[in-house]
């Protein structure tokens, strides 16, 4: 698939979690494929039940939506 934005550019595919995204190495846009985004936020609700019903303050505060992407490009 190549990047809608460049034109020219292929899209790389990145798998993390069981979330694929595609993303363009030229303009860094990111495309998620239709259902991705759904698992994200099934899983960010998750994670919301997860950490109220959690009062651990060791750990690092869940994840959001956004941190959750940031993440898989940080690597
Ligand atoms: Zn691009």
């Amino acid at each position: 698939m190549k990047c809608p934005v460049c034109k020219d550019v292929t899209l790389l595919m990145s798998e993390k979690r069981g979330i694929e995204v595609d993303y363009c190495p030229e303009c860094r846009g990111i495309w998620l494929d239709r259902g991705e985004l759904d698992k994200i936020i099934e899983k960010e609700k998750n994670n919301k039940i997860f950490s109220e019903n959690q009062e651990d303050e060791n750990k690092p505060k869940k994840d959001s939506f956004i941190d959750e992407i940031l993440e898989i490009f940080s690597e």
